[in-house]
């Protein structure tokens, strides 16, 4: 079975000035594989979390990404060499290899999710404790809104959001199919079913 653990719980608020987030960036382990979903955008909390796993970037696999938001996906310099993945393409340098479903060589499925980004995809992993669904911004709270009985889930505004109804699609999806989610920026919530 493969195991999820939250490197860093991804946050979105208001600074002195300016506006400040990096979005949850989750590890992966299943089938001999390391992956890194979201990096995020905050280097140093990043390797303090690699770290207490006893992990540097290099022991990574792959890297994958929900979506291509700056906050998400800044800190994929770190990882310089390793396999990058959307939801349909592996990029090595300047190769592009197509695959669906699975992430090769893993159990991890990948669906499709678009509306918050088009080309928004969300990992299913199935774990110990059930499915948790890798569901980056289909959900983001600002610090300290996060709500998540069904009907907030589904009427959640999105100020980013770039197709409506195909965000709420997504979302019904997602909440169909996974027991636990980790949003992009806000707490892992369990699935009321
Ligand atoms: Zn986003």
């Amino acid at each position: 079975m493969a195991v999820v653990k939250v490197l860093v719980e991804g946050y979105a608020r208001e600074g002195n000035g300016f506006y400040e987030a990096t979005c949850t960036t989750v590890l992966i382990e299943d089938s001999g594989k390391k992956i890194v979903v979201d990096p995020g955008c905050n280097k140093d909390l990043l390797l303090l979390a690699l770290k207490k796993e006893g992990l540097t970037p290099n022991d990574i696999d792959l890297i994958f990404l929900t979506h291509y938001h700056v906050d998400h996906v800044l800190n994929i310099m770190l990882f310089s060499g390793k396999d990058i993945l959307d939801g349909n393409t592996i990029y090595r340098g300047d190769k592009e290899f197509s695959f669906k479903g699975k992430i090769p060589g893993t159990n991890v499925e990948i669906i499709e999710t678009p509306g918050h980004a088009h080309e928004h995809a969300t990992p299913l992993v199935k774990t110990e404790k059930g499915v948790i669904a890798i569901a980056g911004d289909l959900w983001w709270w600002e610090d300290g809104k996060q709500k998540t009985d069904k009907e907030s889930l589904l009427s959640l505004k999105d100020p980013f959001v770039k197709n409506k109804s195909a965000l709420l699609k997504s979302r019904k999806l997602i909440l169909e199919k996974s027991d636990y989610v980790i949003p992009g920026h806000g707490k892992m919530f369990k699935v009321d079913k």
